[in-house]
């Protein structure tokens, strides 16, 4: 049996501030790295229990780059997946997938640092009239790829999230929300033996597991920004419509289509922060990190911006159903 771990930074077990899951502040990052490496363990062995003889782990927070977990601490036999050739391999033939350290969706006041993608932009994304987070999105990801996703790790309002969306998956709660910037988390070693037996228990039940439905296409997304810039600088690429100052749309035919749009979109509204992206690529220096703690900084400490509600009916859904041709 093989299975992906896809871990991300915010929901692991005794992260609750955000100079935890950046690079860029140093030694509360360094010290978290271990924080991480541990669940993503504790997940691993679980599934060894069960019976899974291949596990590939995706370092997902900041696509890995910096790396966020240590390989050199990583169960024994196990292989995180930095390559981009070596996930997309591995995905192919998965029967399952697990999501560790995950976060609420963009606007969730109770999610501890909740964010959908990019806490610097402020984004929030909507899917066929719903907005949805990263774990839904990886949910569905592996969904196209043919398997579900069947336990996922967090605070307790990213597990409300998957349940609302996916109520089969079952939810590690590691912390609670006492603001968007912090948490109170559950001792290690309860948290990561609960990551560990959920996850035996949640494999040897697969077959309980439906794969689930993914957005029906044409999937109509929606981009919402915290500043108009952002917005301005994603407008120029065709397809996108503009729906309001910090509000565009786009119509995707399928999910390849999507996922590309949805991050050409991101590196284009990245791409307005001249300062961040060219210290990006000085990463290391006093100068550089300096940029990065402040864009971070600024954004955690602002008030997330309204959302627009959407269009929860799509047109197509009320009109007659067409006959079958
Ligand atoms: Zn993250």
């Amino acid at each position: 049996m093989r299975v992906m771990i896809v871990s991300d930074f915010e929901g692991i077990s005794g992260v609750r501030t955000f100079r935890q899951v950046i690079k860029e502040f140093g030694r509360p990052f360094e010290k978290a790295r271990i924080l991480i490496t541990e669940d993503v363990n504790a997940a691993i062995r679980g599934l060894k229990a069960a019976g899974a003889t291949e596990i590939g782990v995706v370092d997902g927070h900041r696509w890995g780059n910096p790396p966020n977990i240590i390989d050199e601490k990583i169960e024994a036999g196990i292989t995180v997946l930095r390559e981009k050739s070596a996930r997309d391999n591995f995905i192919k033939s998965c029967d399952a997938q697990v999501l560790v350290g995950f976060h609420a969706m963009a606007g969730t006041k109770d999610g501890f640092l909740s964010h959908t993608s990019s806490s610097i932009l402020g984004l929030a994304l909507g899917l066929n009239g719903q907005y949805v987070g990263e774990t839904a999105w990886c949910v569905w990801k592996g969904a196209y790829t043919g398997f579900p996703t069947i336990m996922v790790t967090g605070d307790a309002a990213v597990v409300r999230e998957a349940k609302s969306f996916f109520p089969e998956i079952k939810g590690v709660t590691v912390k609670t929300a006492l603001s968007r910037t912090s948490a109170k988390c559950l001792p290690l070693e309860k948290t990561r033996r609960m990551i560990e037996d959920v996850a035996t228990y949640a494999l040897k039940n697969l077959s309980q597991f439906k794969v689930p439905e993914t957005p029906e296409p044409p999937i109509e997304m929606d981009l919402v920004f915290a500043s108009p810039s952002f917005a301005n600088s994603v407008a120029i690429m065709p397809g996108y419509r503009r729906k309001g100052d910090r509000w565009l749309s786009y119509t995707a035919k399928n999910w390849p289509e999507l996922n590309e749009a949805f991050s050409m979109a991101l590196r284009l509204a990245l791409s307005q922060l001249v300062n961040l992206q060219e210290n990006r690529s000085r990463v290391g220096s006093e100068q550089g990190n300096r940029y990065v703690r402040e864009f971070v900084c600024h954004a955690w400490e602002s008030e997330f911006p309204p959302l627009p509600e959407l269009k929860t009916c799509r047109e197509k859904q009320i009109q007659p159903k067409q006959p079958k041709l």
